[in-house]
């Protein structure tokens, strides 16, 4: 609780600080990394439209086991790579706490998925540790279960939080993926002093409605915004409907920096 507060992150370009009275950072890249080429090549294209951070899975909460799962471990070293190329922080998920030793030495921040959003032996790990955390919404939680789950990795020790809305699920999943909650941006205002984020990737599933529920986002007072791009959404290995390509992030970007300051 407290006074609207910001995160201060470190990057190879310098620190970045998510929050109070800061420029709107984006968090671009795609779903899943893939391989080196497409990794470096959307790492450059997305910097230079103005994004500061990187994501990317290197471990993948997937529905169906049979799913693309993530390369894993091969996968940090390409995120490693990209953040070298680039100058971008890096953000990937941490889905076992067996890994989270060596995914925060690539990683300036770690996530914690929509999936593990109560995962109270994860949470208490990346509460014990330095890395910022990425704390998603989970897509069935209330606002009170999600704020007490940042609880915990605070009460860990970590005061580098930043709360996640990436959709919930509501009655109807046929025209989006999920129901992005764009509300929680004045309630969480009014709750919390920890600095949010909206991801209208997740949010909506379909890389034709992200453009306006970023702008909306902006406009709602988000200190951050989180939007998947690959190099060719139709070949992804995950998520690709929602992707946008760099060229349509490029202009999303310019289009953005008219609502509010991205850059
Ligand atoms: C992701 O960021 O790729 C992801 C799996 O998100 P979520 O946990 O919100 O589904
Ligand atoms: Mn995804």
């Amino acid at each position: 609780h407290g006074e609207y507060s910001e995160v201060i992150i470190d990057t190879p370009d310098g620190p970045v600080a998510v929050g109070k009275n800061h420029p709107v950072a984006v968090v671009a890249g795609p779903c899943s990394v893939e391989n080196e080429a497409m990794i470096v090549e959307t790492a450059k294209r997305v910097k230079a439209a103005g994004a500061k951070f990187l994501r990317g899975g290197a471990y993948k909460p997937r529905t169906s086991p049979y799913a693309f799962q993530g390369h894993g471990e091969s996968a940090l070293e390409l995120l490693a790579a990209a953040r070298e190329a680039s100058g971008l922080g890096i953000i990937t998920e941490v889905m076992d706490a067996a890994d989270l030793d060596k995914i925060a030495e690539v990683a300036d921040v770690v996530q914690v998925g929509a999936r593990n959003m109560q995962n109270f032996s994860l949470l208490k790990k990346v509460g014990a540790q330095d890395k910022p955390v990425l704390l998603k919404r989970g897509m069935s939680a209330t606002i009170d279960e999600w704020l007490m789950a940042a609880e915990y990795v605070l009460a860990a020790g970590n005061p580098r939080v930043i709360l996640c809305e990436r959709g919930i699920r509501t009655f109807d999943g046929k025209y989006t993926r999920n129901t992005l909650d764009l509300s929680v941006l004045p309630v969480l205002r009014s709750l919390t002093h920890l600095p949010i984020m909206i991801d209208p990737s997740h949010g909506t599933g379909k890389s034709d409605y992200v453009p306006a529920m970023a702008a909306a986002a902006i406009a709602a007072g988000t200190d951050s915004l989180m939007i998947e791009v690959h190099p060719n959404p139709a070949k992804a290995l995950s998520d690709g409907p929602q992707s946008l390509t760099p060229d349509k992030f490029d202009r999303v970007m310019q289009d953005l920096s008219i609502i509010g300051k991205t850059v």
